[in-house]
């Protein structure tokens, strides 16, 4: 049996009711901004429970939009999670401040009790991530930002619909940033983003920062960037946003039958699950002690399982010029070694679930 770790295929099968919107579209000529992206936004926000959303190109530019409306740039220090995905740090860098990286917690999110330790007279903000799908501890974060006087910005890239308390995700910091990436959970057909704020004056900024710093056809406020979310992608995600809940609540009923099996065999190490946490499983991410064997094992058997991620970003070459060595992360530096992500998505059968249990059972036997 064949169990992959992508759902493209499946989620994409009957196009039809997308294709008549992009129809319409074509027929507008209504190719950038927009009535369709103004309506995905306003949806969008209402979802994460935020006054605002503003679209932009890509999760990458919704992490640098906001840092760059911050005011943060050349000299500056953001701190962020040892283990996550690139963009994270690279938006820290590519704006020209420096990436100061944080060890991780079991739960694989930064751990807070580190954060101060990092905290610099240079430190501008600081960026958790709820990697893949589990919300970061943002209440003991919130504290600490506070103390410092230092914003927060989520990068909820992976996180859409999770949620502390019932409150979602992206809505605590300052800013929260969202992708729409082909690979996360709410997807458009290419490349898209979101930030949401509660802030009128973040929101003015970040609509002039993503379209020339215009504010109106011919008077510009500042130089600014080109990186609005296509209305073509809006299209897409005005229809996936409804999908939102069954694609969060099915990954985290298959979470909860692995998480039900898995807890029975010694050798598998499973993540804390905190109660007040939704965990929306953008990623089933468990630890054991013989990570390489299992995941030759798997694809062997016909199981696409993945790492994410096998290098941490402070022993990547990027991070050279950071001068971090291994060893400075140990619990990050564990974890790329012995964790193991299993196919979660929405589209799952019954049997494929089954599957993977079973085959997972067969190696450990
Ligand atoms: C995917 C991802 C991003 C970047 O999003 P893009 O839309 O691909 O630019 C940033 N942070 C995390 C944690 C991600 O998973």
């Amino acid at each position: 049996m064949e169990v992959s770790y992508s759902y493209l295929k499946e989620q994409f099968s009957n196009p039809e009711q997308i294709l008549d919107d992009i129809r319409k579209l074509v027929k507008s000529g209504d190719f950038t901004l927009g009535k369709e992206l103004e309506r995905f936004e306003k949806s969008f926000s209402a979802f994460v429970q935020t006054k605002y959303a503003v679209g932009v190109g890509t999760g990458t530019d919704a992490l640098r939009l906001s840092l760059l409306a911050l005011g943060i740039g050349q000299g500056d220090e953001v701190i962020t999670a040892a283990n996550t995905f690139y963009a994270t740090a690279g938006a820290i860098a590519t704006i020209g401040a420096r990436p100061v990286f944080v060890d991780v917690a079991d739960d694989y999110n930064i751990d807070t009790d580190l954060i101060e330790d990092a905290i610099t007279e240079r430190t501008k903000a600081v960026i958790p991530v709820h990697l893949n799908g589990c919300p970061a501890d943002m209440e003991n974060l919130m504290e600490i930002s506070r103390k410092h006087a230092i914003p927060v910005v989520e990068d909820a890239c992976q996180a859409i619909g999770a949620e502390i308390d019932g409150r979602k995700v992206g809505s605590f910091g300052v800013t929260g940033c969202f992708s729409f990436h082909p690979l996360k959970p709410i997807n458009v057909w290419g490349d898209g983003g979101m930030i949401v704020t509660n802030s009128e004056k973040l929101r003015g900024k970040l609509l002039l920062l993503r379209n020339h710093g215009l504010i109106n056809r011919d008077e510009c406020e500042f130089f600014g960037y080109n990186s609005r979310l296509d209305t073509l992608h809006a299209v897409v995600g005005n229809h996936l946003i409804k999908d939102a809940d069954w694609i969060i609540n099915t990954k985290i009923e298959n979470a909860r039958l692995y998480d039900e099996e898995f807890s029975k065999l010694p050798d598998i190490t499973i993540p804390p699950r905190e109660k007040s946490f939704k965990n929306v499983f953008h990623n089933y991410v468990i630890m054991v002690e013989k990570r390489d064997k299992l995941l030759g094992f798997l694809k062997g058997q016909g199981i696409d399982a993945k790492i994410h991620y096998p290098i941490p970003l402070h022993l990547q070459k990027a991070s050279r010029y950071l001068g971090y060595k291994r060893g400075d992360f140990p619990v990050t530096e564990f974890q790329a070694d012995h964790m193991i992500s299993l196919p979660v998505h929405q589209h799952l059968t019954g049997e494929q679930k089954k599957y993977v249990v079973q085959k997972i059972k067969e190696f450990f036997r």
